[in-house]
Parts: structure tokens; sequence; C-alpha cells
């Protein structure tokens, strides 16, 4: 091989990475060198309810749209990396049993993956949406160091969303499902209260974490219980889901139920991280989600809260940093073609 070759220079390739939602597709182009030429959102409806043809349409839309808004030529793309939200097989085959996003029977066991290589022929590199956040928070916060750091991300959102990245590479396991933080079950004591009912998930886990962190878990556990110790809060005049989405509001003002709430939240996330402490003793633990687009003093209250419930060996409190995911509604899409880019063999 001509070693000048294999320099990488920000004109000599590129990948797209595409991050498919429940209503928009957003997309990103990464140079060979790691830079990224969009700073900002781009997207495009998703179209995922009128079912799997429509939706890869949309993709495609995504990808070509892109391209133009940069200027790239498509004969300088060598790969695209796809995240979506899963349930899905490692190599991007929707769950048979279909999910929250791809509800229509026509998405059960659809290979999206393969139907976009299919439809736009280049190579599709894919991972969930979890998956590829956590891939962008490792290498936006080690940069050259990637390779050869470890690092676990809990995203709190509708879910807990998560990953696993080892040496610079998501940890995908047999059957694509390592790294679904939100399903692990933690010790309970000293995160619940006396008396307070054992919270259930709606993968019909009792005390896993998304049981607790995660803002089905505050609705249908935390809030109901912690409303029943404050009878006379405003949110218990609300809808129980609107009072939910309200309560981060609250935790900004110090509210004390709010306040109660997170922090339970953050203690679960803190018995989760010292799992993975013993697990995989990562060297970053990273934080996203809603938290981390709220008031500075509650998103550093939180995270210290968390930091503070994870324990650490003296070595490991050396070793280890916590941060939150930095540019959290681009970590898909950015996080999707930082996977692109590592499958791309020296030309
Ligand atoms: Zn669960």
């Amino acid at each position: 091989m001509d070693h000048i070759d294999a320099v990488r220079t920000p004109a000599s390739w590129v990948v797209v990475g595409l991050d498919n939602g429940g209503t928009c597709n957003n997309a990103t182009v990464l140079d060979a060198t790691g830079q990224f030429l969009v700073d900002r959102l781009v997207e495009n409806p998703s179209r995922v309810q009128d079912g799997p043809e429509s939706a890869v349409e949309a993709l495609a839309e995504a990808f070509t749209g892109i391209l133009t808004l940069t200027s790239t030529p498509s004969s300088l793309v060598r790969a695209v990396g796809l995240d979506t939200p899963g349930p899905a097989s490692a190599d991007g085959v929707i769950s048979s049993k279909g999910s929250t996003n791809f509800s229509q029977v026509s998405w059960h066991g659809f290979d999206i993956r393969g139907a976009l290589e299919a439809r736009i022929g280049l190579p599709v590199v894919y991972n969930n949406d979890a998956n590829a956040a956590a891939l962008y928070a490792h290498h936006r916060h080690f940069g050259a160091d990637a390779a050869h750091r470890s690092s676990v991300a809990a995203i709190v959102g509708t879910g807990l969303g998560g990953g696993v990245v080892e040496w610079g590479k998501v940890v995908s396991g047999a059957a694509g499902m390592a790294g679904e933080l939100g399903h692990v079950q933690i010790p309970l004591q000293d995160v619940l209260e006396q008396g307070q009912p054992i919270p259930v998930c709606n993968c019909g886990f009792e005390g896993d974490v998304e049981s607790i962190a995660s803002l089905t878990g505050i609705t249908k556990n935390l809030l109901p219980y912690w409303l029943s110790r404050y009878p006379d809060h405003p949110l218990a005049a609300e809808p129980i889901g609107k009072a939910a989405k309200m309560l981060r509001g609250y935790g900004e003002k110090d509210d004390p139920l709010a306040l109660a709430v997170f922090g339970q939240q953050a203690k679960a996330i803190g018995k989760l991280f010292t799992i993975a402490a013993n697990f995989t003793d990562p060297s970053a633990y990273f934080l996203g989600g809603g938290v981390v687009e709220a008031a500075p003093h509650f998103r550093q209250w939180f995270l210290n809260t968390v930091r503070e419930h994870t324990k650490l060996r003296r070595e490991q409190q050396a070793a280890a940093t916590f941060a939150l995911v930095p540019d959290l509604d681009m970590a898909g899409a950015r996080g999707a073609a930082v996977a692109a880019l590592e499958t791309v063999p020296p030309q």
C-alpha cells in the first residue's frame, strides 16, 4: 500500500450520520479527519408513522439533503451511520414485537439498515439511538484518546437509554441488547422512602433504573407517591402526565417535592454507576437527557447527587470523571457518523 494514500485530509472523503426519530430525521457529515461539517440541527420529517417504505425514502432524502447543504459530492461518501430508537438487533432489524416508534405491523422485524443500504447503495452501519449518543459523548470527551478509554452513559428521557463504550467501541452484545442500562435492577434501600411502593417498569421488572430515572417512572411511580405526601402541591391539580412534564421547572426553583423526585432519580443513577464501576470500571460516567437542558445550578446539583451516590474505590475516584453528554439533540446523528467513520478502512 502506498503510505501517502492512507493520509486522511478534510477533502479526501466523508461519512454521513442519520438519526431517525419519531417525528424527524437529523443529519450530519463527518470528514475523514473527524471534523463535523454541520454545527446545527438539520432535520426533515421522518414519516415513520407512514410505514417502512416512506420512512426509508425520508432517510434517503435526509442523506441527499445534507450532501447538498454541505456541497459534498456523493462520490466522496464512504459509509453512512444510522441510528433509530430501539429495540432492534445489533444490525438494525426492528424488534419482532415492534416498539413505541415502530408500532405498525409492517415494521415488526423490518431490516431498516439493510433497506437503507439497498436504497442508497452505500454501506450503512447501525446503532440504537442511546448507543449512538453514548459513542458521541465518548469521542467528544476523550478526543484522540477515545480508542484507549471506556465509558458508560445514562440518558434520561421518556425511558432511560444508555450505552457502554469499551476502548472507543460500543459494546452491542450477542443480540444487540448490551447497554440496556434502564433495565438493570438496582438495590432500592437508600433510594425509596419507608412505605413507598416498589416502582414497576414497562418492561415488567420491579425496581430497575428506568422505573425511577425516566419520565415514565416519574409519571407512573414517583410523582403519584410524592403527591400523596404533598397533597396541597399545585401539581396535584394537574393531570399526572402534564404534572410530570412540569416537574423540572419546579426543580429549578428548588421546590421540595420536585427535589425529592429528582433526588431519587439521581440516587438510582448513582446505584447504576456503582454497578458499572464493578463491572467495566469505566474512565467516564456520562449523564444526558432533559436534565442537561435544565438551569445550570439544577443540572449541577443533579450531577453532584449522582456522583455522591456512586460508590467508587479510591483508585477509581482518581481515574474516573463525571460529565454531561454535550450537544444532546445532535448526539445521535454525530454518534452514528463516528461509528461509520470507524468502519472505513485506510484508503
Ligand atoms: Zn425495565
